[in-house]
């Protein structure tokens, strides 16, 4: 089966390694989206951090094998930002992104190398900080 649109101005190609990854039935969605069973190609949607349906969510024969569930489609893929710059995609305009990192300068470093650049830093913590960032 196919995931169908209808306007494909709404849909970027992406080559994201997030599209080759085989997850199992039952485990943690890393992303959200539409997701397409390899074996016998039904779709369904999940949000990420929710638990993709189990095994018995539909049944297989023989040589359709178990259940196992591909990415199809999703949303925007942070780290694409870099892809689409080097593969021509002009990002006219960003406002506020709120990214939580271990490594502050490798991220900076990770958004700049393909050609962003850095307009400030300024640090902020505390009860509100966790609420918006969803700690
Ligand atoms: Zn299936």
């Amino acid at each position: 089966m196919t995931v169908l649109y209808k306007y494909s101005q709404f849909l970027a190609q992406s080559k994201d390694a997030a599209f080759d990854s085989i997850c199992e039935p039952g485990s943690i969605a890393q992303w959200s989206g539409i997701y397409r069973c390899d074996g016998c190609g039904r779709s369904i949607t999940s949000i990420v951090g929710n638990q993709l349906p189990p095994q018995n969510h539909h049944q297989h024969t023989l040589q359709q094998g178990r259940v196992r569930w591909r990415l199809a489609a999703c949303h925007f893929i942070v780290v694409n930002f870099a892809a689409a710059i080097i593969e021509g995609l002009t990002i006219q305009r960003m406002e506020h992104v709120g990214i939580v990192v271990d490594n502050l300068g490798g991220a900076i470093k990770f958004f700049v190398e393909p050609g962003l650049s850095l307009q400030g830093e300024a640090a902020a913590e505390g009860r509100w900080v966790d609420r918006i960032v969803w700690l």
